[in-house]
C-alpha cells in the first residue's frame, strides 16, 4: 500500500511475488529512507498458525518511521497486512518442528526528492518465505570482537530497524566469516569498552545464574526476543540485569547467548578478542537451553501462552 503524508494506507492488495518499480529519485534508493521488520509464523500440532508478538513489530516500525520522517501504518493496518500475507501463503508455513514462515514488512520512501529531504510518499509492503530451524541446524555461534568497525553511534539509528544499519555490517561480518567466525560482537563507539550486540541479534551473558544484557538506549535494537527472554527468565526465578557489560565480563561469563527473530535463542560457544578466545558452557543443562526451550514452547503452542503473546490465525 502507498501513502502520502496523511498516513492513509488503505488500498493495499495481495500480488504475486516479483519485482516492483521505483522512481529513480525515490527516498529509499538515494538516501536509504526505509525501515524493515521480521516476524515469524509457526504451525502448531493442531494446525493453527501462530504469529509471535507482531504488534511489537508494528510499534517498532512506527518508532523507526518517526525517526526517518515517514508516515507509518497504524498497528491495526500493520497487523492486517501481515495477517493477509500469511493467510495468502498459509500452505508455505512449515509443519511443526520444521521451521517457520519468515515475514518481512518493509516501509520505504518511494516519493521523489533529489535533495536529502524526506519523501513523504511511502510504500508499505510485506513478503514472506519459509525458513528452516536455525538452532537445530547449526552449532553454537562463535563471535569475534573487533575494534575497527562499529554498528551504531549515540544519536544515530542503531536503536531502530533502519535499512541503513545493515549494509555497513557486511564488511565486518564478511571478514569474520572468512576467518571462521559466525558473527561479530560489536563494541560501543564512544569508549570501545562495552559489548553492544551482533549484526542481527541481541546478546546476553550468564554468570552464576544471573543473566545480563546491555541497555538498548539509542544504540542497540530493542529486540522483541530480548524483551521476551527477560520476562521468561523472571518467571523462572532467574535474576535479570540490564546494564553496561564490559568486554572482560563477557570474556569471563559462564554462558553467552544471542536472541533474535531469525536466530531464536542461540548459544554462543566462544568469543574471541585480540587473539584471546573464551569458551562457554553449551548444551542441554544450561540456563541458555532452559530459556530457549521455554520460548520455543510458547511460540509453537506447546507451552501455555500466559501473556497472550501469540496472535492466532485459525
Ligand atoms: N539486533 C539487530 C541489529 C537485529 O537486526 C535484530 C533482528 N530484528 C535483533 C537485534 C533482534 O530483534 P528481534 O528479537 O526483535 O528479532
Amino acid at each position: 500500500a502507498k501513502s502520502s503524508a496523511d498516513g492513509d494506507f488503505s488500498g493495499g492488495k495481495i500480488t504475486p511475488y516479483g519485482p516492483i518499480s521505483l522512481d529513480p529519485a525515490a527516498g529509499i534508493l538515494n538516501y536509504g529512507q526505509g525501515v524493515l521488520e521480521g516476524v515469524k509464523a509457526y504451525r502448531t500440532e493442531d494446525s493453527r498458525i501462530l504469529l509471535f508478538r507482531p504488534e511489537e513489530n508494528a510499534s517498532r516500525m512506527r518508532l523507526g518511521a518517526e525517526r526517518l520522517c515517514m508516515p507509518a501504518p497504524s498497528v491495526e493496518q500493520f497487523l492486517d497486512a501481515v495477517k493477509q500475507t500469511v493467510t495468502a501463503n498459509r500452505h508455505w508455513v512449515p509443519p511443526p518442528g520444521k521451521g517457520s514462515l519468515y515475514i518481512r514488512p518493509l516501509l520505504i520512501g518511494t516519493g521523489p526528492g533529489l535533495a536529502p529531504r524526506p519523501s513523504t510518499e511511502v510504500t508499505f509492503m510485506v513478503y514472506a518465505n519459509p525458513v528452516g530451524n536455525f538452532h537445530e541446524a547449526s552449532a553454537p555461534m562463535s563471535l569475534i570482537i573487533q575494534d575497527k568497525f562499529h554498528r551504531a553511534t549515540p544519536g544515530g539509528t542503531g536503536g531502530i530497524k533502519s535499512i541503513t544499519n545493515y549494509s555497513p555490517v557486511y564488511k565486518p561480518t564478511t571478514e569474520a566469516k572468512a576467518a571462521g567466525f559466525s558473527d561479530v560482537l560489536f563494541l560501543d563507539a564512544a569508549t570501545g569498552k562495552y559489548i553492544e550486540e551482533a549484526s542481527s541479534c541481541n546478546v546476553f551473558i550468564v554468570k552464576e545464574n544471573v543473566i545480563s544484557t546491555p541497555p538498548t538506549d539509542d544504540v542497540i535494537l530493542p529486540g522483541i526476543t530480548r524483551r521476551s527472554i527477560m520476562k521468561i527468565a523472571r518467571w523462572l526465578g532467574i535474576q535479570v540485569e540490564e546494564r553496561p557489560i564490559t568486554v572482560e565480563e563477557a570474556m569471563s561469563a559462564d554462558e553467552v547467548f544471542c536472541t533474535g527473530t531469525a536466530v531464536g535463542v542461540s548459544p554462543v560457544g566462544s568469543v574471541t578478542y585480540q587473539g584471546k578466545r573464551s569458551e562457554y558452557i553449551t548444551g542441554e543443562d544450561t540456563v541458555t537451553n532452559l530459556l530457549r526451550s521455554s520460548l520455543v514452547g510458547i511460540q509453537t503452542g506447546i507451552l501455555p501462552d500466559r501473556e497472550l503473546w501469540n496472535f492466532v490465525l485459525e
